[in-house]
């Protein structure tokens, strides 16, 4: 069976055929500058290596862009005969609010309540809305489920979930922690457990999900107890381009001083915070790295504010769970920086985790495997796995579509 994930956002499409019967990707790709007016641009890759990588005539609309993913698909690529053979579509959604706690055949409801969350997810909802209709009109006949960034999250208690401001802007606005990346905490989560040969209600994890965009989460039994991000990608510790967690008076003080409105602040806080706002020179860690190997003290900060803030979270978490069993580290920076890594677990010894500087050095930037890297005599456990969002969406899919 083959399965298309997808992931709309508001100018692009990005997509991965996946052939579910040995999880291999056939092709991924990506369709971008849709609506811009400007020339769009697509670009697949099969087996890794690119077969279109090309700029296009201005792209209309995500039903435009659906059209060239299925023609790339087909006749330029030709990993599939035709789009008949594609069984189902898993939609990426940023926001399921509290509506969702596992993913969904979609449905007329399903995307009333996707419309319905556009207020929580402004940016990406509509986007994901627009990418499963473009979807529905280019494959009519092809179930299509949503899979919610925020869903695993939603086991946490109120305790975690709910802001300390008065009751009523939960029940009149619901304002609450709703937490991302949940499919990769959850996909993280539950291979972590079969990679020790555990099973997830014996294991308390903290996932150390580092990326662009980073979150850190509680994982205790197998459900997600707490999560870094908040009621939108913002909170937490410091990011590529967004700031984590701060003072809100943070926000009201640099907008009377600098004369910016809210959600001129917000976007500066989104956008050009983080790793880039601070180091004043990029949003990506390894650029950091460099620099603050070569002595930029705004980059040393900047990296030295990352690990401090992940260093909190695990300490809080570990107390939340009245203790840890494993420590795991994934996505972009969390598998492929072994100095990071090294520099968060310094110090732990405390807490019963300590590193193997050898095997946490075994493993190689840009080929990250599922591994163990505490010393042998350590109560807990410090691991390593790859996340699979695209793999954990075409799961998903297949199991809904296959009831
Ligand atoms: P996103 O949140 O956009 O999915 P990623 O998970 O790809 O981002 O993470 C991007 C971060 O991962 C960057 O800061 C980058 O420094 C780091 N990263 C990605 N690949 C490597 C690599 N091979 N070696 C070191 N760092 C890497």
């Amino acid at each position: 069976m083959k399965i298309l994930v997808v992931n709309a956002g508001s100018s692009s499409l990005k997509y991965q055929l996946i052939n579910m019967d040995d999880e291999q990707t056939l092709a991924q790709g990506l369709v971008e500058r849709i609506g811009m007016g400007t020339d769009g641009h697509q670009s697949c890759k099969v087996n890794g290596e690119k077969v279109l990588d090309t700029d296009v005539a201005p792209i209309e609309n995500h039903v435009q862009a659906c059209n060239m993913m299925l023609d790339a698909l087909t006749n330029v690529t030709g990993v599939v005969k035709s789009m008949d053979e594609i069984s189902a579509v898993g939609h990426r959604v940023l926001h399921g609010g509290s509506k969702f706690s596992e993913s969904v055949i979609i449905n007329q409801d399903v995307l009333d309540a996707i419309e319905e969350n556009i207020p929580l997810g402004p940016l990406h909802n509509p986007a994901n809305l627009m990418g499963i209709k473009a979807c529905q009109e280019v494959m009519p006949n092809t179930p299509m489920v949503a899979v919610f960034d925020t869903a695993f999250h939603q086991t946490m208690p109120p305790k975690a979930y709910m802001y300390g401001v008065p009751y009523e802007y939960y029940e009149k606005l619901h304002v609450r922690r709703y937490g991302f990346h949940g499919t990769s905490h959850r996909y993280v989560s539950k291979r972590t457990a079969e990679f020790l040969g555990k099973k997830p209600e014996e294991l308390r994890i903290i996932t150390c999900h580092l990326g662009n965009g980073s979150s850190m989460s509680a994982v205790d039994c197998g459900k997600c107890v707490d999560t870094s991000m908040g009621i939108t990608p913002l909170e937490g510790v410091v990011m590529g381009t967004r700031s984590g967690s701060m003072d809100p008076a943070v926000v009201e003080f640099i907008c009377n001083n600098e004369n910016l409105t809210v959600s001129e602040m917000l976007n500066i806080c989104n956008k050009k915070s983080g790793l880039l706002g601070i180091s004043g020179l990029s949003n990506d860690m390894r650029d950091v790295d460099k620099a603050a190997r070569e002595g930029n003290e705004r980059a040393q900060l900047a990296r030295d504010m990352l690990i401090y803030g992940i260093k909190k979270y695990i300490g809080s978490y570990a107390a939340a769970m009245n203790g840890v069993d494993v420590i795991v580290f994934t996505a972009g920076i969390g598998e492929n920086n072994n100095k990071l890594r090294e520099d968060v677990m310094k110090g732990f010894e405390f807490l019963g985790a300590k590193i193997d500087l050898d095997k946490n050095n075994a493993l190689i930037p840009g080929k990250a495997e599922d591994a163990i890297i505490s010393a042998d005599d350590s109560k807990v456990l410090i691991c390593v796995i790859p996340t699979n969002e695209e793999i954990a969406i075409a799961k998903d899919t297949l199991e809904l579509v296959s009831k």
